[in-house]
């Protein structure tokens, strides 16, 4: 059942602050050559030293419920307001170091494309300074992502709070880091706040109980109304594009991959970006988006339609793991399906 939820407009308003300058924190932390793309660095390596990364402590963690239980799917927005928001999965699991695909960073610099990266707390562990760059970089907002991108609906109640608040603790001690930089001395990061405040379930699965951890932990679960189908190998740029400027409407939330699972992703963009602007669209974060309108909920998680994404509760994945047949290296993606509506 969909519903949009005017009580929580309030609330969110007052959450997501207005956007920053792009530009300096980046500049004075890193050379060029130090944000670039590197070859190789999107493929995902299995069994790699330092691929299983201990979940830190979430004792301490603590924060008021959020204003929404249950799943954001697209934000309804004021007539004529044209938003879209791109959002990147950062997907991985425990004993893979999953990929960075610098090549959609690189785009959406180039672009000066805003954008929300939900980030698994195993993969902000594995990949500190990209990570860093990523809370560095204005243009971007961070939501999390899980710690080990396990099926959410398999997990019992106290390894479900720990994946889900996990990642809270990894983003805050990366965040101080970055702060306590000497480049970072009187820089603002007022862009990103000390706590995350977006959550996007693994496999974009959920059922009750991790919905109501998910509001539990203060935090926002948001989903998607349009897929770019990325991690499927054949789906090309081309198609990419033409897909998402079909399905695209006002306060769209598209969803796709930054972890090297997004096999055309990179390619798509500039295009794709450049489709959206001749539409009349401004690109924004998920939080702006929340912030212009009044979010589309959910109360239950889906790729495109109720009940969708039922072949992730396989008996292979009784554990809350990948599927068996997709346990390759950096498998951990979703949605691979049906692209349009
Ligand atoms: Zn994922």
């Amino acid at each position: 059942m969909i519903r949009t939820t005017a009580l929580a407009l309030l609330a969110l308003a007052g959450l997501f602050c207005a956007p920053a300058t792009a530009g300096e924190p980046l500049a004075a932390c890193w050379r060029a050559e130090d944000l670039a793309a590197r070859p190789g660095e999107a493929r995902a390596v299995k069994g790699a030293p330092g691929s299983t990364v201990a979940m830190p402590d979430t004792a301490a963690d603590t924060a008021a419920r959020a204003p929404i239980l249950g799943t954001v799917r697209r934000v309804e927005l004021p007539a004529g307001e044209k938003l879209v928001a791109l959002t990147f999965d950062l997907c991985e699991t425990a004993g893979e170091i999953a990929g960075y695909d610098g090549g959609v960073v690189e785009a959406l610099r180039a672009a000066d494309a805003r954008a929300t990266f939900f980030a698994g707390g195993h993969w902000m562990a594995t990949h500190p300074e990209r990570f860093a760059q990523l809370v560095a970089d204005p243009r971007f907002e961070i939501g999390t992502h899980s710690w080990s991108h396990r099926n959410l609906r398999k997990l019992a109640a106290d390894r479900l709070a720990g994946e889900i608040r996990a990642p809270l603790a990894t983003y805050a001690a990366a965040r101080e880091a970055l702060a306590a930089r000497q480049c970072a001395a009187g820089l603002d990061l007022g862009h990103a706040p000390q706590r995350p405040r977006l959550f996007r379930f693994p496999f974009g699965v959920c059922n009750p109980a991790a919905l109501e951890a998910v509001a539990e932990a203060g935090l926002v679960a948001v989903q998607w109304d349009v897929v770019s189908g990325d991690p499927a190998p054949g789906q090309s740029a081309d198609a990419i594009v033409r897909g998402v400027l079909a399905a695209v409407q006002p306060g769209s939330i598209v969803v796709a991959h930054a972890n090297g699972r997004g096999v055309h992703t990179a390619e798509a963009l500039p295009r794709l970006i450049e489709g959206l602007r001749k539409k009349g669209y401004r690109l924004v974060t998920v939080g702006e988006l929340l912030a212009a309108g009044t979010p589309v909920v959910a109360d239950t998680c889906y790729e495109l339609k109720p009940g969708d994404n039922a072949r992730y509760d396989k008996p292979a994945t009784a554990d809350g793991r990948p599927l068996a047949g997709d346990a390759r290296p950096g498998a951990a993606s979703e949605p691979t399906g049906a692209r349009k509506p």
